[in-house]
């Protein structure tokens, strides 16, 4: 297979990070027969230096002729940064709501695993983190609260804000089909995270999931309610494969979930229109404060790698390549700083991805 990947390495341990993925790739091409070609552009503040906006519109014309796009991180040091002296929309996250939005992409996967060798990570009872957990939370990105009409105004001499929640049924099947389609590909099951015993928008939501459902025969889905699934994640997250949920829903419970995998530096993402495109990316940021020291763990960035071969170009040998890869490596000991722990070796950004590399 040719596989165009447009490359945004960034700022910060970007280029770092993404450098070891391209490694990995390029070990994957050479092992399975496949042709991974490059196009590097700029976003963030490496742009604004560049070019003086955090991304052109030449660069999004690119991204677009892809066929995926993989990204490290992009951002600097907020408080000493002279990009955070520029006004917000010339700043380097512009570029990343402007590449969003210009993509359309509307569904966020973040995986959140525990890894047998990082269990000790985990913030939960050992009796739980023992039973590990292995689950995808499948966020809609595009609609709901945070891209609802809002305004604060006086009403009868009261300073009062309104924040406007609406889906419309178009929205909700587009991530719920990809939701199922995921939970495919996986181990089959969807539990659909609403709050439905009090809002009209998670009644349709109920509604449009359960007619999607029906196309889905072999998956098993439920449906759960928020506030149940917060405590459920923190009590059996072993229960979990595809979460399915809104956008606030899926902001907060995203970050529940990978906080208790303990290690940010190895939680992959992605982002997905209603193609088979997709951005991908750590879910971590841009890490100044270990930029250019060869200090990053650049496992996040290759198992996001691994996401785009399985969900863009369906090469699912390949992206298992990858994560057992990942594992093995674990298991042999290699942790960089971020990870490490008695007993383990520490090794830097650049032989981490060696080490993957070998055992490809
Ligand atoms: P951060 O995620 O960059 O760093 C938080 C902490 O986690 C730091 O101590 C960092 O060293 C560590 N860390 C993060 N990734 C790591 C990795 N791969 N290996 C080892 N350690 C890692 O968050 P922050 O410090 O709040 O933000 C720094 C910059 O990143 C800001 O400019 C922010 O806007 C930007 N940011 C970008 C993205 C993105 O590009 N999608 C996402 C979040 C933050």
């Amino acid at each position: 297979m040719n596989c165009n990947i447009a490359v945004i390495k960034g700022d910060g341990i970007g280029p770092e990070v993404v450098t070891q993925a391209m490694k990995v790739l390029d070990a994957v091409g050479e092992k399975f027969g496949h042709t991974f070609n490059y196009e590097q552009l700029l976003m963030g503040g490496c742009s604004i230096d560049a070019c003086g906006v955090p991304l052109t519109d030449e660069a999004v014309a690119r991204a677009k002729a892809s066929d995926a796009v993989l990204l490290g991180s992009i951002g600097g040091n907020t408080s000493t940064s002279p990009w955070y002296k520029l006004p917000p929309e010339k700043r380097p996250e512009a570029g990343l709501l402007k590449i969003r939005k210009e993509l359309g992409l509307f569904a966020n996967l973040r995986p959140a695993n525990l890894y047998e060798q990082l269990k000790g990570a985990c913030p939960l009872k050992e009796e739980i983190a023992d039973r590990g957990f292995d689950m995808m939370i499948m966020r809609e990105l595009t609609g709901g609260l945070y891209f609802g009409a809002r305004e604060t105004k006086e009403v009868d001499g009261v300073m009062t804000a309104v924040d406007t929640l609406t889906y419309n049924e178009n929205e909700i099947r587009r991530i719920a089909i990809k939701g199922f389609d995921i939970a495919m590909k996986r181990r089959k099951k969807v539990t659909s995270v609403d709050k439905a015993n009090v809002l009209d928008s998670s009644r349709l939501w109920r509604k449009i999931v359960e007619e999607v459902a029906k196309n889905y025969p072999e998956v098993t889905y439920e449906h759960m309610l928020v506030d149940n699934c917060a405590m459920q994640l923190v009590k059996d997250p072993a229960q979990f494969d595809v979460v399915l949920t809104e956008n606030m829903f899926g902001d907060i419970l995203s970050d529940e979930a990978s906080m208790i995998t303990g290690s940010i530096g190895m939680l992959a993402s992605a982002s997905l229109n209603e193609t088979k495109f997709g951005m991908y990316e750590p879910s971590g940021g841009s890490a100044p404060d270990i930029a250019g020291q060869d200090k990053a763990n650049p496992i996040a960035t290759i198992l996001s790698a691994a996401m785009m071969l399985r969900y863009t170009f369906d090469l699912d040998k390949e992206a298992d390549a990858i994560e057992n890869a990942v594992k093995q490596v674990l298991v042999d000991g290699f942790r960089t700083c971020d990870i490490v722990s008695e007993g383990t070796t520490l090794v830097g950004c650049n032989e981490m991805g060696d080490k993957i590399v070998e055992r490809i």
